[in-house]
């Protein structure tokens, strides 16, 4: 019989972090950081346990949550988010992505992604019957292309998928770019999935979320995580912000796909994203000693890059150092010979042949980036 998802395997993630456990080799692939999170937020989620919140959270998310997201979104993005009928608490942004594709995308809507894209995209638009329009973000910046989007766009546009900060690369979207998308979208009804985990690693100047301008906040789901804000990639946490009919939508599959999300963690999540707005707004700050540190012990290794502007991602050229391998190749090579584990980025997309790349997450212990570095600035 025909299988829904002929061209899925298993993922890079856990194929890259299973390889890199197997050779003992220093894990950079795989994106979350190696320390935890802060002993206040983790302190929460043990008072909540012991106070017995233990059972079904509401299908929405607990209120207070959902009261503080839409506090802290309304604050930084200026906007008016209301959280009874606009914010739904998900089981990671994971669960949000899926089930913003599953509630709006029908048999034959086509659905624009940028290239390279996070792997979660294409598989539930093609679950859904969708058809996927790839568009190659730009090379050397990978920024959008505006003309070559509005040129794809045609009365079978569903929806138009967004990340910024970008994940593999660590582009990210200006002001300029939120201009060009209002201009692109006018006079359509497409609808946009803004994926903004990252929105609080952003290094220079303030996150451009969606939710700043009004006419693209008004047919947009903009889906967030806190894994990466509060380092626990681990606990599967995030929420998606749409107006009120598309949230309508967006909960009858979230009630069936999940119905709900651990109810100590969001209590404490809610005390915390509440109590301690410092945490967010030094994030940048946070990581941006990371990547300097990270990109100064590259800087005498054989491997070319530009510093990333936003997420924990660094992407690396190597092809100083091995033309001849692609990738995949040398992802595995890195890993097995030299100990340290990378992504290939061909595997989110179908790259230039040329193209000598790699992805390493910084979200990591400054000894941890220097051992790292140690080894791949003998290659
Ligand atoms: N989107 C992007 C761009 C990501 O990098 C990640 C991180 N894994 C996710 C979505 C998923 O987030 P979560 O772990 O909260 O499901
Ligand atoms: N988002 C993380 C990354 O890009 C990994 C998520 C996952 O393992 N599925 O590395």
């Amino acid at each position: 019989p025909e299988t829904k998802l002929p061209k899925v395997g298993t993922t890079i993630f856990t194929e890259m972090s299973q390889l890199a456990a197997q050779h003992s080799a220093i894990n950079l692939s795989q994106g979350f950081p190696d320390f935890d999170g802060p002993l206040a937020l983790l302190d929460r989620v043990t008072y909540y346990l012991e106070q017995g919140h233990n059972q079904y959270a509401p299908m929405t998310g607990v209120p207070a949550l959902r009261s503080a997201i839409a506090l802290k979104s309304a604050k930084l993005y200026d906007c008016k988010v209301d959280p009874e009928t606009e914010v739904t608490v998900t089981s990671g942004a994971t669960e949000a992505l899926f089930a913003v594709i599953g509630s709006v995308v029908c048999s034959g809507d086509e659905v624009i992604v940028f290239d390279p894209a996070y792997d979660s995209y294409e598989p539930a638009i093609e679950l859904n019957g969708g058809k996927v329009i790839h568009l190659a973000l730009g090379s050397p910046d990978f920024a959008i292309d505006w003309q070559q989007l509005k040129s794809a766009m045609n009365d079978r546009t569903r929806m138009i998928i967004l990340n910024s900060p970008h994940n593999p690369t660590g582009s990210v979207m200006s002001a300029e770019d939120l201009d060009q998308l209002e201009a692109v979208i006018k006079g359509t009804d497409v609808l946009l999935l803004s994926d903004e985990v990252y929105e609080h690693i952003c290094y220079d100047g303030p996150h451009q979320s969606l939710l700043r301008r009004p006419a693209l906040a008004e047919r947009a789901f903009v889906v967030s995580s806190f894994g990466k804000t509060y380092h626990t990639t681990g606990w599967k946490v995030g929420y998606c912000i749409a107006p009120p009919a598309l949230t309508v939508e967006f909960r009858k599959l979230h009630q069936y796909l999940t119905f709900c999300t651990v109810h100590p963690v969001q209590l404490a999540l809610a005390d915390f994203v509440r109590d301690f707005p410092e945490h967010y707004l030094e994030l940048p700050v946070f990581y941006k000693q990371k990547r300097d540190l990270f990109c100064q012990l590259m800087a005498s290794s054989r491997f070319r890059f530009t510093p990333a502007r936003g997420t924990y991602f660094q992407l690396m050229d190597y092809s100083e150092i091995k033309p001849e391998m692609n990738d995949v190749e040398f992802a595995r090579w890195l890993t097995t010979e030299v100990g340290v584990a990378a992504i290939p980025i061909s595997v989110f997309y179908d790259c230039p042949p040329e193209q000598r790349l790699v992805r390493f997450c910084f979200a990591k212990d400054d000894a941890t980036l220097t051992q790292a570095a140690e080894k791949l600035c003998k290659i």
